[in-house]
């Protein structure tokens, strides 16, 4: 997982980083995928962030680029 230009400015991702740096439980679990549990709300805005970033992943996929930006 790294962050792209596609999550860049996506208010999950926002959310998301906003708690993960006032966080230890989330700011660990960042640092070391797998061996640390985010918290209740951080697992919450990460399933959030996810979710988006894999939307937008699809949406830049199926959709041409001109396209994608007449329609935000
Ligand atoms: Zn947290």
């Amino acid at each position: 997982m790294s962050f792209t230009r596609s999550t860049v400015g996506m208010p999950e991702d926002q959310a998301y980083l906003l708690h993960h740096f006032a966080c230890p439980s989330c700011s660990a679990a960042g640092i070391t995928p797998g061996t640390q549990q985010r918290c209740a709300t951080g697992a919450a805005l990460w399933a959030q962030y996810q979710g988006a970033y894999n939307a937008r992943e699809h949406a830049e996929r199926s959709a041409p680029a001109a396209q994608l930006k007449s329609t935000r």
